[in-house]
């Protein structure tokens, strides 16, 4: 008989039997090879039941972490993907390609930096120029700065800038470059974050950009809602990738996560669910303008 719960098993034995994880720390963007553990994207977990079949996905931030997990999902629902990630990132995109076409789907590669705007909109031309067409854009790209010492006194405004590009520019660029591509039974899903609901102290300006991705989504899907395509978020609790140990001091990452009802972080392969879900256009034709939380029990509301 299969285990209906061998997924979730499977994440949660690899975050809880490796015990607290070690202090470690990267220099952004970060890189999956150099994370101790290594995250779970669902490589040997998630099984594909065709949900997305024949659809053209675009994932920013597609090469580690969330966006890896969600491009690994997608491929095995039959879905043709391109990823969007920074230039030295390259070897954690070839990866997930890897993996993509093991699966028998396209896998698209689009790298560049995304706080420009002429890159951020001719990565969305090129990503569904090759995919021929596009059906879903998930604007999973994002950047945090945690390591500060004093909060707002500390803040420099060369970390708002990369925060708010990254996060809130980028996500309105490649959105409305995206228009042109999507039609009806498409839908945009946006990254949020338990920091929109709970901030953080040290996290005042990503914690701002998350909020307004919540405003943001609202706003799109009463505009896109007429023709039929659907706009929602996903708000991620703590889980395990490249971006904390990267941006995060190296003695926050043992006590990463452990403040949440379930009492561990989650994996990258724990937030697949909610992006094919949000993504299928059967399962969610009725779902639009709404914020999905998977934060291991922490409160969205
Ligand atoms: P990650 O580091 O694996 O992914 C972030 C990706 O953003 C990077 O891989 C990189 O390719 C991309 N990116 C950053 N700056 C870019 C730029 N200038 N140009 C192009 N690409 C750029 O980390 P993740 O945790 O999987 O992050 C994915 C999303 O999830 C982010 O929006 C993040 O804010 C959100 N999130 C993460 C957590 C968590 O605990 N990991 C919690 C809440 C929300
Ligand atoms: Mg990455």
């Amino acid at each position: 008989m299969t285990d209906l719960h061998a997924i979730n098993k499977a994440a949660e034995a690899k975050t809880m039997d490796e015990g607290a994880f070690p202090a470690q720390t990267q220099q952004p963007p970060g890189l999956t090879s150099e994370m101790t553990p290594l995250p779970d994207h669902g490589e040997e977990g998630w099984v594909g039941r065709d949900r997305l079949h024949g659809l053209k996905a675009l994932i920013t931030g597609g090469d580690s972490g969330i966006g890896r997990a969600v491009a690994i999902a997608y491929a095995r629902e039959g879905a043709d993907v391109a990823l969007s990630y920074l230039p030295e990132e390259e070897s954690d995109a070839q990866d997930v390609k890897k993996v993509v076409e093991e699966a028998g789907r396209t896998c698209v590669l689009v790298p560049g930096d995304i706080t420009e705007e002429a890159i951020a909109r001719k990565v969305v031309d090129d990503a569904a120029g090759q995919l021929g067409g596009l059906n879903i854009l998930v604007n999973n790209a994002g950047f945090q700065w945690a390591r500060r010492e004093g909060g707002l006194a500390d803040l420099k405004t060369e970390e708002m800038d990369r925060t708010f590009k990254t996060n809130l520019y980028a996500m309105f660029w490649m959105s409305q470059q995206a228009l042109q591509y999507l039609d009806k039974g498409d839908c945009i899903i946006n990254v949020s974050s338990i920091q929109a609901y709970d901030p953080s102290v040290d996290l005042i300006d990503y914690a701002a950009t998350k909020a307004a991705i919540n405003n943001c989504t609202v706003n799109l899907a009463a505009e896109l809602g007429p023709k039929g395509i659907r706009v929602n978020s996903v708000a991620p609790g703590p889980i395990w990738t490249p971006l904390q140990p990267a941006t995060k001091k190296a003695e926050d990452m043992p006590k990463f996560g452990l403040n949440t009802p379930l009492g561990r972080p989650g994996q990258p392969s724990e937030m697949a669910g909610a992006f094919v879900f949000l993504a299928s256009p059967l399962e969610a034709s009725y779902v639009s303008g709404t914020v999905l939380g998977v934060t291991g029990g922490r409160p969205v509301f």
